[in-house]
């Protein structure tokens, strides 16, 4: 799950990080009192979605020449009008795909004077298997370029979990950023801070971009990205509640409520599969077909005849599928159930896209049997490849 800057900010504020003050909005009219609450004279008028690269992102409602979605006001009239220019309007960024992102949210800040843009992130390198920060002195708005082309200038520090951060991590990571003076005192405090959060919070990913130097010698904290680990949300009811639904995908949304491990993809194929390692194998193999999978869907072992039809519903009612694969290899999971599951969806849903369906395993006759005696258009298939085949060959019509 991911939070707003803002709410990121603000946990890592509880935590003892240095964040600027700032306010979040959601009406223009609530502009200018966010501001006259700060100390200015400097202030940012930040849109608050669940993407990066805002700062050089465009409106789609606006020109080409209309600044993007973090601008700097000298005014309380600035930031009134920079709020009224962005709420309600469209966000496109690198990270939002062309059809962007609605603002519904604003974060007025306190405006920072900056001497250096740092980066820096915390997250589970998999590798070590240890919670690690990532730093560069490259920080602001083109991390990814720095890792293209100077890799060198990435350094990864692994934390041990039995010591959490030390002295000595901590003096590596003022190193590495080249801190000096207030800034690596400032720093000698907030790493160990960082990892607290991120280990009590149950982070998957704590990114900082830019950590700044401010003018005046300190550190602070001037972007934030945390997304949470959701199988550990269940532990952090305070956090579960910063969620905003409208930044996430329906059919996501949807799939949670059933507990069905479900990722919307930008493909045409929708795939029914249970086990996530055959899952990732479904969609490989629609890949080397030439297709590409509409959703990554896993409706687990034991799933109920419920369970099925909502997967099979939420696939059924996305228009960018243009044909559904439904894979299974019964083993805990029964194919009859699986078979009970999808007519039932059928029945209230309707089809509209060619269906093939692949079945093996527990209860694969009975399931076989279900399908055959409906009166629904199958086009049944005989192992994972001769399926990925059928359902590409549909698509294409
Ligand atoms: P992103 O583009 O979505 O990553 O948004 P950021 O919050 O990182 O802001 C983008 C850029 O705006 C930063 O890298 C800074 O250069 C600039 N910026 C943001 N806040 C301030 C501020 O308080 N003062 C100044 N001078 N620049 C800022
Ligand atoms: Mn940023």
């Amino acid at each position: 799950m991911n939070i707003h800057e803002h709410q990121a900010k603000a946990l890592l504020k509880e935590f003892g990080a240095p964040v600027a003050q700032g306010v979040a909005i959601f009406k223009t009219s609530e502009a200018g009192a966010a501001a006259q609450s700060l100390p200015g004279p400097l202030y940012v008028v930040k849109t608050q979605i669940h993407a990066g690269g805002r700062g050089k992102g465009r409106f789609k409602e606006l020109g080409e020449e209309a600044a993007g979605g973090v601008r700097l006001a000298k005014s309380i009239d600035d930031v009134i009008f920079h709020a009224g220019e962005m709420l309600g309007n469209t966000l496109v960024t690198k990270q939002t795909g062309p059809e962007g992102k609605q603002v519904n949210r604003l974060y007025i800040e306190n405006g920072a004077n900056i001497a250096r843009e740092l980066y820096l992130s915390v997250l589970v390198d998999r590798e070590t298997g240890r919670v690690s920060f990532v730093v560069s002195t490259e920080g602001g708005m083109d991390i990814e370029g720095v890792a293209a082309e100077t890799p060198e200038k990435i350094h990864t520090i692994a934390i041990h979990p039995d010591t959490g951060v030390t002295e000595a991590d901590a003096a590596r990571l003022c190193d590495a950023l080249e801190l000096e003076g207030e800034a690596r005192s400032d720093g000698m405090k907030l790493f160990p801070i960082l990892y607290k959060a991120f280990v009590e919070k149950d982070m998957s990913l704590l990114e900082i971009n830019p950590l700044i130097v401010l003018d005046n010698g300190g550190l602070q904290v001037l972007d934030a990205k945390v997304s949470f680990d959701n199988n550990a949300l269940f532990r952090h009811p305070d956090i579960e509640a910063l969620r905003d639904l409208s930044e996430e995908d329906e059919k996501e949304i949807e799939a949670g409520k059933h507990d069905l491990a479900y990722i919307a993809l930008d493909g045409t194929i929708g795939c029914m599969v249970n086990g996530a390692g055959l899952a990732m194998a479904t969609m490989d193999i629609i890949k080397l077909y030439g297709e590409q999978p509409a959703n990554f869907l896993d409706v687990g072992g034991g799933a109920t005849v419920e369970k099925v039809t909502a997967a099979f519903k939420i696939i059924t009612s996305d228009p960018s599928v243009k044909g559904i694969l439904v894979n299974i290899f019964g083993g805990i999971m029964r194919c009859d159930v699986i078979a009970e599951g999808v007519l039932q969806a059928v029945k209230e849903m309707g089809l509209n896209v060619p269906l093939v369906v692949r079945l093996e395993g527990t209860k694969v006759a009975e399931g076989k049997k279900l399908i055959d005696e409906s009166d629904l258009d199958v086009i049944s298939a005989s192992d994972l490849d001769d399926a990925a085949q059928k359902i590409v060959a549909a698509v294409r019509g």
